[in-house]
């Protein structure tokens, strides 16, 4: 069971609700679409740790210079892992920027997308930048909370090599 903290608007059928759990809080993007045939309403989730959070704010510079850049017409592309096989990318061509968990299938070699994910349209995006300060006034562990590499437990090599969050894919 959780509770919801706060709620972020970020567009006219997204926003981002801050659950709060027993021992944990974590984002969820929730997209509102029509789909299937016949077309019903649904609710798409996302779902984002506060770690993986702060991943995506620590990049924050790279993510708005990068989305600068293809609104100035330049062929700039930009991925990034957010831990876990979570990652963030923006390529040109689309106006989005796409949070998307990746695995490799068993038996496969290749990191390849999942359906898990959702895409942001770049105001979306902006919005989502300028609540940043809101959403760390609604989550205050937000700003105490240790990168994963940072983790005392990681300063042993076979730990962080093995990590699932920071090298997810070492163990196959
Ligand atoms: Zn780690």
């Amino acid at each position: 069971m959780y509770s919801i903290s706060g709620t972020c608007r970020l567009g006219a059928d997204i926003h981002i609700d801050i659950r709060k759990y027993e021992h944990y809080s974590e984002l969820v993007f929730e997209e509102y679409a029509f789909e299937g045939s016949p077309v019903l309403p649904t609710v798409r989730e996302f779902h984002l740790s506060l770690q993986r959070w702060n991943q995506l704010v620590s990049n924050l510079a790279d993510i708005e210079q990068t989305i600068q850049e293809l609104k100035n017409g330049r062929d700039v592309r930009l991925e990034e892992h957010l831990g876990g096989n979570y990652y963030l990318s923006i390529k040109g061509g689309f106006e989005t920027v796409t949070l998307r968990k990746y695995r490799i299938k068993e038996g496969g070699t290749d990191l390849r997308p999942t359906r898990t994910g959702i895409t942001l349209k770049f105001e979306e995006f902006e919005r989502l930048a300028s609540l940043i300060p809101a959403i760390e006034r609604l989550v205050p562990e937000l700003t105490t909370i240790q990168p994963c590499y940072m983790q005392p437990d990681h300063a042993n090599l076979l730990v962080a090599l093995y990590c699932s969050e920071c090298n997810p894919n070492s163990a196959l």
